[in-house]
C-alpha cells in the first residue's frame, strides 16, 4: 500500500516562490487524494481477484494508473524543488544537459516553453531516455501517460492549476520561470546517476 510522504522541507520553506497555503492544500489534500485513490484501486483489484469477478478490472486499472502516477509525480515534484535550489547544475548533470540541449540556457528555454504550453492538468518533465543515452524534455498532458516509454523522470514541474493559482492566477509562465529559482539540481543529478547505472550506459 502507498503512504503519503512528508514534504522534504517545512511548508513555508519555499515562500518566496509558493506560499505555505499552496503547499498545504497541494500536499495535504491533492497529493493525499492520489495516495488514497491508488490504495482504493489496489483494494478493489484484490477484492476482484478474491471473488473471481473481473468485470470492473478496466476501471480499477485506470484508477490505479491515474492515482499511482499522481502519487509518483507529486513525490518527484516536492523533491524537484529546494529552499537551497536554483543557480546552475554542475558535474555530470551539467555535462549531460549540455550534450542533450546544447547549453544550460538551451535546456531552460526548452523546459519553460514546453511546461508553460502543456495543456491543462499537465506536467513539465526532464527525463533520461536510456536507449539514446540522452536527456529529453517531455510535457505530459494526461499524467498517467508519460510520453516516451522507459524514460526516467529526473525533475518535474506540476502545472495543474492547483499548483500555482492562489499566487500566480493565470500567469503560468511566471510560475514556470520561478521554478528555476528553487530547482533542485542535486536531486536530478542523483537520479541521473541512478538511471544511467540502471541502463548500463
Ligand atoms: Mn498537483
Amino acid at each position: 500500500m502507498y503512504t503519503l510522504p512528508d514534504l522534504p522541507y517545512s511548508k513555508d520553506a519555499l515562500d518566496s516562490y509558493l506560499s505555505s497555503e499552496i503547499l498545504e492544500l497541494h500536499h495535504d489534500k491533492h497529493h493525499a487524494g492520489y495516495v488514497s485513490g491508488a490504495n482504493a484501486a489496489l483494494e478493489a483489484l484484490a477484492e476482484a481477484r478474491s471473488k473471481g469477478d473481473f468485470k470492473a478490472v478496466k476501471a480499477h486499472s485506470r484508477a490505479l494508473a491515474f492515482h499511482g502516477s499522481g502519487h509518483v509525480l507529486h513525490t518527484l515534484y516536492w523533491n524537484s524543488m529546494s529552499p537551497n535550489g536554483g543557480g546552475d547544475p554542475t558535474g555530470e548533470l551539467k555535462t549531460e544537459l549540455e550534450k542533450s540541449f546544447g547549453s544550460i540556457d538551451g535546456f531552460r528555454g526548452h523546459f519553460k516553453a514546453a511546461t508553460a504550453q502543456a495543456e491543462a492538468s499537465g506536467w513539465g518533465i526532464l527525463a533520461y531516455e536510456p536507449l539514446a543515452d540522452r536527456c529529453v524534455v517531455l510535457a505530459a498532458e494526461v499524467h498517467q501517460q508519460m510520453g516516451v516509454q522507459g524514460s526516467i523522470p529526473l525533475l518535474v514541474c506540476d502545472v495543474w492549476e492547483h499548483a500555482y493559482y492562489l499566487r500566480y492566477q493565470n500567469r503560468r509562465p511566471d510560475y514556470v520561470n520561478g521554478f528555476f529559482d528553487v530547482i533542485h539540481w542535486d536531486y536530478a543529478a542523483k537520479r541521473l546517476a541512478a538511471a544511467k547505472a540502471l541502463a548500463g550506459a
